[in-house]
């Protein structure tokens, strides 16, 4: 331990040292785990030697980039996490319209730095979140109608792989490995650097439109309506949520519970304020606070209802649209949301995510519409039980109009089947690539894929909606 302690440039945290007990600690406070080891690494040669250090000694690895993993997969009980949170350096090169980023970077990072040159690229709608799990997982966010996934939007990478190599890769150096890692989430190495294209966006034209409850299925079949043909600039999810108590809220709705659509558009404004003005007309509404704001300000606008330390419980699915039968089940359950925190959202997967086929990326679900989660958000964990079972029903019901399969980055700990139906046709070939990289299974604490080196072929079936996939576990 001591030569390896001396080998890191990094801080290596264990039982005892008075940072150890926030060092464990993930954004999910639901999750309590003790670690023996943690390592804060400063540089890729100190991930390299993690992973040589817990193979060799057969420690579970946890890999953690932001920390917002749900079911708290950037934690573990008695293995070593191999914490990225210092790697944060990013260099944006303005003309090839790229950024070499860190893998231990948070959106936040990332906006900030290129927002510099009147550039970005898709990233989650919170700025807090991980660059390095939300992109490894696929990664949407207000940027992906137009743009593409985060994964869509990776030109290369350089990931330390089981076996302690540094690894340069890209659609030419080891093609299946760049494959897998775009929505096959940390099962192939622990990424040090990710290289992003960049895009053209500074202000956008942005906000929330809140909508009586008492309309809500009018609102979700105009958001179903309105989203088949607006433009690729407009990106709009749809949300059941209660009022937070704050500005710029009319203190009249505070804490009361709602129905809205938040809508963000890139472009020149007064065309985005032309794509919005239905949005904003329809209804009407109570209350239209869309109005420009630099990206930046948009990819922050909601972290402070989600700061570290809340209890968290979500579930998902992919939709291949709103049925009248899945909008009863939003109109029955959606009302109950329980806190100011919590969050169920429909965030539509057309646009630009659909450019790329099924089997291009890991990342599977190519041809649905939306992507709904249903997340039970509390800063008291006594209630927790309760909304546990809200999330559940609400889940239950809608299930089976749901493509079959989940967002693994919503997923919480549902199982080996549940995860292949995530990964649909895909999961044969990550078995193989998983078996050829990680034949070990080392890095399993994940929406794991186990190693398979003849899966390649097999499992081209892809669920045919919820009748046709496996019963998930209840997570
Ligand atoms: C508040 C909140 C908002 C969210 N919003 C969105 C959203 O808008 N869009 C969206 O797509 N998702 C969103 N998510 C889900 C998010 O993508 C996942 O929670 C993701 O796992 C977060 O990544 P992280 O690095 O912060 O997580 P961590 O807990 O640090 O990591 C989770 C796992 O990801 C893998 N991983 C992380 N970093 C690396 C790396 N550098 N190399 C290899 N593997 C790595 C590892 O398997 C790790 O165990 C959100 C989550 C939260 C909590």
């Amino acid at each position: 331990m001591d030569s390896f302690a001396r080998a890191v440039r990094g801080r290596v945290i264990q039982p005892g040292h008075p940072e150890y007990e926030a060092a464990r600690r993930v954004y999910n406070a639901q999750i309590d785990r003790r670690p023996s080891i943690i390592v804060q690494c400063a540089c890729a040669a100190d991930v390299i030697h993690c992973v040589n250090y817990a193979r060799e000694r057969k420690l579970e690895i946890a890999i953690r980039g932001g920390g917002h993993s749900a079911p708290g997969f950037g934690t573990c009980a008695d293995g070593m996490v191999i914490d990225l949170s210092r790697l944060r350096s990013i260099r944006v090169d303005p003309d090839r319209r790229t950024a070499q980023v860190e893998g231990g970077c948070t959106w936040g990072d990332v906006d900030n730095a290129t927002h510099a040159h009147g550039l970005a690229t898709p990233g989650g709608v919170i700025s807090t979140t991980g660059v390095g799990g939300l992109t490894t997982g696929g990664g949407f966010g207000y940027l992906s109608r137009r743009y593409g996934l985060a994964c869509d939007n990776l030109l290369s990478a350089t990931v330390v792989t089981a076996d302690g190599q540094l690894r340069t890769t890209d659609a030419v150096r080891e093609p299946d490995l760049f494959w897998a890692i775009r929505g096959g989430g940390g099962n192939f190495g622990i990424v040090t650097s990710f290289e992003f294209r960049l895009h053209p966006v500074t202000d956008v034209y942005a906000g929330p439109v809140l909508y009586p409850l008492e309309q809500a299925a009018e609102v979700l079949r105009f958001f179903r309506d309105f989203m088949r043909t607006a433009p690729r600039e407009l990106s709009a999810f749809f949300a059941f949520l209660m009022v937070p108590p704050g500005a710029p809220f009319p203190e009249a709705l505070w804490g009361k519970t709602v129905c809205a659509i938040m809508c963000a558009c890139t472009g020149d404004l007064a065309a985005a304020e032309a794509i919005t003005r239905p949005l904003c007309d329809f209804g009407p509404p109570l209350l239209a606070l869309p109005h420009p704001m630099p990206y930046p300000i948009l990819q922050s606008l909601f972290d402070g209802l989600l700061p570290r330390g809340l209890h968290h419980y979500w579930k998902a699915d992919f939709m291949h649209d709103l049925t009248e039968e899945a909008i009863a089940e939003h109109v029955k359950f959606g009302p109950q949301v329980p806190t100011v925190n919590s969050a169920v959202h429909i965030y539509p997967m057309d646009g630009a995510i659909h450019d790329v086929g099924s089997t291009d990326t890991a990342f599977a679900y190519r041809d649905v519409r939306f992507v709904h989660i249903l997340a039970a958000v509390t800063p008291d964990p006594a209630p927790l039980p309760a909304y546990r079972e809200w999330v559940r029903n609400y889940w239950a019901a809608l299930h089976p109009h749901s493509a079959g399969g989940g967002y693994v980055n919503f997923l919480m700990d549902e199982g080996e089947e549940r995860i292949a139906s995530s990964y649909m046709g895909n999961q044969g070939r990550l078995a193989a690539i998983k078996a050829k990289y990680d034949p070990e299974n080392l890095f399993r604490l994940n929406q794991n894929i186990k190693p398979s080196p003849c899966a390649a072929a097999s499992s081209r079936r892809r669920p045919q909606g919820p009748s046709g996939a496996a019963q998930p576990k209840s997570g």
